[in-house]
């Protein structure tokens, strides 16, 4: 231990830090942990200490254990940095006695040098991405962080989803996981680690549930993510993933909710980038099934979709033992799931199908009377796509080269130029690509639903995990990145909401004295992007409505429309303009934004795909399929949280803004581009819709913040950027965020539900107290907690107190 730590208090925290670590890490420390055991310090707190003793008897059965297992050289070497690291055990930035920006940076920088890329602020979880695989993940880590104090082990995301799973069964109440950062932070993966200990947490004795649950995320991300440049396996939607679980706590079910796909990728993807995994994975897969020509999927040129510098030959793509493993480990999936064969082999029949549309070309035909027409040069391309939707060739043709339309009540048939046929060609693709993943993610809950015999939906509860894209700024950003960042702004205000405005007001309206800190509100860059009917995505719906409009007059209409300091023109660069987002400053290209936003799918290859043989294309075109599932329940949930949401979340009776929740719910949830209304439904205002229906769920549930931190641009082991961190840190208000956290009382429990919940902690059992002041004080006094304080209709504590409690509790 250090020799700093002077309190047997201190040493006890050290010592148990340092034991866990080596205990589970390295059997060759095994010699100085019962050395340590005969310390005068620890024999004194192992005799006070009950929480400590429990811990040290569980360790020294897993070192036990795990004893006779051999170790690898690799892991004795990460073992010894770990053991020096064991020697720093400030964990929590709340703890430290210094609060400046660059003494906690030095602090993550030597904490990260030594592996331990876990630390808190509180009860907020900072997860610094350590580029390489840590051995702390294992079942052994996952009993470790089971039901014990936080302060008991050192930093982990093991820790936070205990702590959200005891707050579910302990307050019956949902609960939500936020996970933040840039792209490339760690997002997904802590978001799998979540999963991987809830599932463990939940008891899920069931093995065939706990394998389902567990391999939704693997089989979503295949769909839904890809290569970008800044990360390899970049979330290109977003997820809330919620784990469903009876009043006791065992998990029977998950649902996936899946927000705004960049589709657009199908399409196109930018230089150094590619198309999203799946794509890779059938192609390897079916090579080597021998079914490429069943699939009609060519086998030396790649097809245009996932051509790119990456794959010039059919064989780089094929010979990669990685995609290969991919798809085996899909198609296991798949089936454990418990998606027929005929349902898999229509997926694939899919993706191949648009792998061949993307090579249809046009040329076009000028005759004396027309001179618009365009016609198709390579017809195996087309017979291709066709048969694999099982729909006839030149119906696709003609819905391709040419459109129907209404004047007047005559029908009329307009040729499409080579452009407008390119165009509705890549509509088509990026329609069923958008669909058929809508349509994996319900299958999925459907049949992951829960057990109705096992527990009825409604007394169930649920922890959520939100994993969305993160932050983008590239050298050169569209319409995709600004979506994307406009939703990243959601969720910091969110944050913001959370630890600082409403815990502020709630200090105040229960006359509790804290001082407030001050923290930077991006509710204005909200407000600026949001707002009706002068907000950006306003304006940009406005616009993508005038047939004649063009980006420069989209550029035109901001700039004379959003005056704020968060929005400027740039003076020498075209058709751009530029935000001050919370994590930074963007440049966007308003290049292809109006065609973007209008995604215009039309009505001829909706009536041409509604033909076909394959039931699974059908159902994908036969209504308008809602991204939710249920479009009545989800509407009434939308509904409902409009009416449960904090004013600074939603639209209170008389509190601005609105824009949140003045949105047409049922318009909003039929598919961008859908021509069924009279008003065409756009992206923005559709993006609008999800970003409210996240937050209706999210609510409902008790937040638990993961910030994920990327060291380095590089993704290098080892490195850490002070700069980068340093950034990150600021934008994501973390300083801010230890003062609230030194001071706040993160829980706030009414008298009455406190003395309900821990009235046996100071009264007999069987005597249910009056629910009062005073016996809830009795019973804080009678549990020897420190540092809490009393308003005038709730008990405040800080956020280790509730652990504490509950370990009590757990213990009479
Ligand atoms: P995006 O916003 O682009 O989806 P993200 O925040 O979800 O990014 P991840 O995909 O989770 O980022 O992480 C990027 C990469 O960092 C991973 O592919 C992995 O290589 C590495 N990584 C992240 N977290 C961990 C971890 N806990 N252990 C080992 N490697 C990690
Ligand atoms: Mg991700």
């Amino acid at each position: 231990p250090s020799p700093t730590l002077r309190s047997p208090d201190q040493w006890c925290r050290s010592f148990s830090h340092f034991i866990s670590q080596c205990l589970i890490k390295d059997f060759e420390a095994r010699p100085s942990v019962t050395h340590l055991l005969e310390h005068p310090f620890i024999k004194q707190a192992h005799g006070k200490d009950v929480a400590l003793q429990q811990q040290l008897a569980v360790l020294i059965q897993e070192q036990q254990e795990l004893g006779c297992k051999t170790r690898t050289k690799h892991d004795r070497i990460n073992t010894r940095k770990t053991l020096i690291i064991e020697r720093c055990p400030d964990d929590d930035l709340v703890n430290l006695e210094f609060l400046d920006e660059e003494k906690i940076i030095s602090h993550l920088q030597r904490r990260y040098g030594e592996l331990q890329v876990y630390t808190y602020v509180g009860d907020i979880l900072i997860a610094l991405n350590p580029f390489q695989n840590l051995s702390i993940y294992s079942p052994q880590f996952s009993k470790l962080y089971h039901g014990v104090k936080r302060a008991d082990n050192p930093p982990h995301i093991f820790a936070t989803a205990d702590a959200a799973y005891q707050s579910m069964v302990t307050f019956c109440k949902d609960q939500c996981i936020i996970i933040s950062g840039e792209s490339g932070a760690g997002k997904t993966e802590s978001a799998h680690l979540i999963v991987q200990h809830l599932t463990f947490l939940g008891k899920a004795n069931n093995r065939t549930l706990r394998e389902k649950i567990l391999q939704v995320n693997p089989l979503v991300e295949a769909f839904g993510n890809a290569c970008t440049a800044i990360n390899d396996n970049s979330s290109r939607f977003g997820k809330y993933l919620e784990m469903k679980f009876t009043p006791t706590g065992a998990v029977i079910g998950a649902k996936i909710s899946e927000y705004l796909l960049e589709k657009s990728r199908v399409i196109k993807q930018a230089t150094g980038e590619k198309n999203f995994h799946i794509f890779y994975y059938i192609y390897a897969g079916l090579y080597h099934q021998d079914k490429l020509k069943t699939y009609r999927l060519p086998d030396k040129t790649p097809p245009r979709y996932i051509d790119s510098q990456h794959c010039k030959v059919v064989q780089d793509i094929v010979s990669s033992k990685l995609y290969k493993e991919q798809f085996d480990a899909i198609q296991e999936c798949f089936r454990n799931i418990g998606f027929t064969e005929e349902e898999v082999i229509s997926v694939y029949r899919i993706l191949s199908a648009i792998l061949n549309t993307g090579n249809i070309e046009f040329a076009s035909i000028t005759s004396q009377h027309q001179t618009d027409k365009s016609e198709v040069p390579n017809p195996e391309a087309l017979e291709n796509a066709a048969s694999l939707l099982s729909i006839g060739p030149e119906e696709l043709q003609e819905a391709l080269t040419s459109q129907c339309v209404v004047t007047r009540g005559e029908t009329i048939i307009r040729t499409n130029t080579v452009d407008k046929a390119t165009d509705v060609r890549d509509a088509m693709s990026k329609a069923l690509y958008g669909r058929l993943f809508s349509w994996i993610v319900n299958r999925i809950n459907s049949l992951l639903q829960p057990d109705m015999n096992i527990c009825a939906a409604e007394s169930g509860m649920n922890v959520g995990i939100l994993d969305i894209f993160g932050f983008e700024n590239f050298t050169k950003n569209s319409f995709e990145q600004l979506c994307i960042n406009i939703a990243n702004e959601q969720i910091q205000f969110y944050f913001n909401q959370h630890i600082f405005a409403l815990e502020q007001m709630e200090y105040q309206s229960e006359g509790v004295d804290a001082s407030l800190v001050e923290y930077e509100d991006n509710r204005p860059i909200l407000d600026m992007f949001l707002q009706k009917p002068m907000g950006l995505l306003s304006l940009l719906d406005e616009e993508s409505r005038f047939p004649k409009a063009t980006e420069q007059t989209l550029v035109d209409k901001f700039e004379d429309n959003l005056r704020c300091k968060y929005f400027w023109i740039p003076k020498r660069v075209e058709l751009c303009f530029g935000i001050q987002h919370y994590a930074g400053k963007v440049m966007y290209n308003v290049n292809g934004f109006l065609e973007k936003n209008r995604d215009t799918l039309p009505a001829d290859i909706v009536v041409v795909l509604r033909t076909s043989e394959n039931k699974l294309l059908q159902q994908l075109f036969s209504s308008p399929l809602t991204k939710t599932g249920n479009l009545a329940t989800s509407r009434a949930r939308v509904t409902a949280a409009s009416r449960s949401l904090p004013p600074q979340l939603g639209s209170g009776r008389n509190k601005s803004p609105k824009y949140l929740l003045k949105v047409d719910t049922m318009e909003m949830m039929r598919h961008p581009g859908e021509t069924t209304s009279m008003r065409r439904q756009t992206v923005a205002s559709y993006f609008r819709f999800s970003l409210m229906d996240l937050l209706s769920k999210m609510v409902v549930g008790k937040p638990h913040f993961v910030r994920c931190i990327k060291p380095n641009d590089d993704r290098q082991a080892l490195r850490f950027c002070e700069e980068r961190v340093m950034v990150q840190l600021r934008y994501t208000g973390i300083l801010e965020t230890v003062s609230i956290r030194r001071q706040g009382y993160s829980h706030r429990i009414l008298f009455e539900e406190f003395v309900n919940r821990y009235y046996y902690l100071a009264f007999r059992a069987h005597k249910m107290p009056e629910t009062s002041k005073e016996n809830a004080v009795a019973i804080l006094k009678r549990a020897k907690l420190e540092g809490w304080v009393l308003g005038t209709t709730k008990v405040f504590l800080r956020y280790y107190h509730v652990e504490q409690l509950n370990l009590l509790l757990r213990e009479v």
